[in-house]
């Protein structure tokens, strides 16, 4: 793992709510060198395996353009419920306290296409999970999802099981 890039990251205690301790990504977006080599280091597990990028809104967005200009491909978006135009997919998911709902668009993934999923963050990996659903119900074949922070204390990456998760930056 990247000493780094963990030292771009800043702890924030008790935001948005008490208890949780907030991975503010903003100095690594800052950092002119921090930036890139995070890009490349989410994408490069994935040079020459993968169709499209799946970015999730809104911090999955800020990596998964570069990260698909890296990789030769286009970008797919899961957005947050009434921001997408065309005919969607949704899909809700349970959350500590009532539930979310993330969207696609119908046409955003041909069948059998290869996917790699793009976020800042893998929590307890509910998000994540409601994205992996959306790509199998367009046909989608997900390879992999990809993920700068995971906090290796949460059940993230066994929800998100059987897609083999690839993290940056891990927190135990
Ligand atoms: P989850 O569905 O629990 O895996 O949460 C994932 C999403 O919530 C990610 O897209 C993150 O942007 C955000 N998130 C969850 N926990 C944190 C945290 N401790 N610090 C920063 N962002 C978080």
């Amino acid at each position: 793992m990247s000493e780094f890039l963990k030292g771009l990251i800043r702890d924030i205690p008790d935001f948005p709510k008490p208890g949780i301790v907030f991975k503010d990504i903003t100095p690594l977006l800052n950092d002119s060198k921090g930036l890139p080599e995070a890009v490349s280091a989410m994408a490069e597990p994935f040079r020459g395996k993968v169709d499209t990028v799946l970015g999730i809104e809104s911090r999955g967005f800020i990596f998964g353009a570069p990260v698909a200009i890296a990789l030769g491909v286009g970008l797919a978006l899961v957005r947050k419920p009434g921001k997408l135009p065309s005919d969607t997919k949704q899909m809700t998911y349970e959350l500590e306290y009532g539930t979310d709902t993330l969207e696609i668009h119908t046409d955003a993934i041909p069948k059998g296409g290869r996917v790699v999923l793009v976020d800042d963050l893998l929590a307890t990996g509910g998000t994540a999970a409601a994205a992996v659903d959306l790509v199998s119900e367009l046909g989608g074949d997900l390879v992999g999802a990809s993920f700068l922070i995971e906090l290796g204390f949460l059940p993230g990456r066994g929800k998100v099981s059987p897609v083999p998760v690839h993290s940056v930056i891990r927190y135990d």
